[in-house]
């Protein structure tokens, strides 16, 4: 038997939650299913400095956890559960998870995004044993010992600032000269005397037995490789969307981002997507809170047209 509600939302993240306040309010019986903690990739960074009305910042977890009260306080349910599969029609969507299926007229998918990887030697069989996508997780691992990051965008940014509370050095790799992102991050990587710069550069190989003892460098103007002995290697390239469960169903673009016309709806009747996993959303968790409550209200709308 399927567990039945008006609305179904998955994700559990800044748009998913927004998302819900905007159902409950409309008095739509609204389940969130979440498959890890609720806030999704938002708790990977320490602080947050840009949401609006938070002058002075605010820490992801009090932000996210303000979210799920607020989205409860109108009657969302959060139940954990990874969606595998969307099956049926306008007249009733089914979200299969491993241990239950629910049932509901109108979803929002609001799965959110994961990290990319480099795609490189040692990788895979390195991680958590010094290579990284985390520093706010990992970053105490490192005190007082040389790390890379590689990447040139935001997170990146964020992630050689936050890590230079703790490491001797922090060298960011970058394959091209010039960074993206916010310029204020910007400043303050170029101004922070403990981070080195190396531009156009990859990172070819992690290398170590049992940790991670050292990276293989290459110069892409020079051709030149080298190695260089680190503790940690933070790799910050950009996320990539959740939204494999939903390919067959909805239209992807060519990144696998759901893709979303004006009102959020997607290329299914009944079906809606926010936030990072839909191709409308520049990646800020105000723009995710901002494409969650749209895709509410167009749920509301949708509902409302019997
Ligand atoms: P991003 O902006 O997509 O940047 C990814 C970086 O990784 C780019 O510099 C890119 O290089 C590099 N890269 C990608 N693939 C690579 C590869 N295979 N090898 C080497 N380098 C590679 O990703 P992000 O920094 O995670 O940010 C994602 C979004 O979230 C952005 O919109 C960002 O503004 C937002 N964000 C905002 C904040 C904030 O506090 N405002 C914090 C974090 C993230 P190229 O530059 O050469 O393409």
């Amino acid at each position: 038997m399927a567990d039945r509600s008006d609305v179904l939302i998955i994700g559990a993240g800044p748009a998913g939650l927004a998302a819900a306040i905007y159902t409950g309010r409309a008095r739509r019986s609204t389940i969130i299913l979440e498959k890890g903690l609720t806030g999704g990739q938002i708790l990977v960074t320490d602080w947050v400095e840009n949401y609006p009305g938070f002058p002075d910042g605010v820490t992801p977890v009090e932000l996210m956890q303000r979210l799920q009260k607020h989205a409860e306080n109108f009657g969302a349910r959060i139940e954990t559960g990874e969606v595998t599969a969307i099956e049926g029609g306008e007249q009733a969507w089914r979200l299969r998870t491993a241990n239950a299926t629910h049932e509901a007229r109108a979803v929002i998918v609001a799965s959110g995004s994961v990290y990319r990887k480099l795609g490189i030697t040692g990788e895979g069989r390195l991680a958590g044993h010094g290579v990284s996508y985390c520093a706010t997780c990992d970053g105490a691992f490192h005190v007082g010992r040389d790390v890379i990051v590689v990447g040139g965008g935001d997170n990146a940014m964020k992630e050689a600032l936050f890590l230079t509370k703790y490491c001797r050095t922090v060298t960011v790799v970058h394959r091209r000269h010039v960074l993206r992102g916010e310029k204020i991050y910007q400043e303050r990587v170029l101004a922070n005397p403990k981070i080195r710069m190396l531009w156009n550069t990859v990172v070819e190989a992690a290398n170590g037995e049992k940790t991670l003892e050292s990276v293989t460098i290459r110069d892409l103007k020079t051709g030149e490789t080298g190695v260089s002995s680190v503790s940690g290697l933070f790799i910050s390239i950009g996320t990539e969307p959740c939204a494999g469960f939903a390919a067959g169903i909805l239209e992807l673009n060519e990144r696998g981002q759901i893709k979303v016309g004006g009102a959020m709806q997607t290329s299914a009747a009944g079906i809606f997507a926010a936030g990072d996993v839909c191709d409308a959303c520049p990646r800020q968790i105000a723009t995710a809170v901002g494409t969650g409550v749209h895709a509410a209200l167009s749920v509301e709308e949708y509902l409302s047209r019997d």
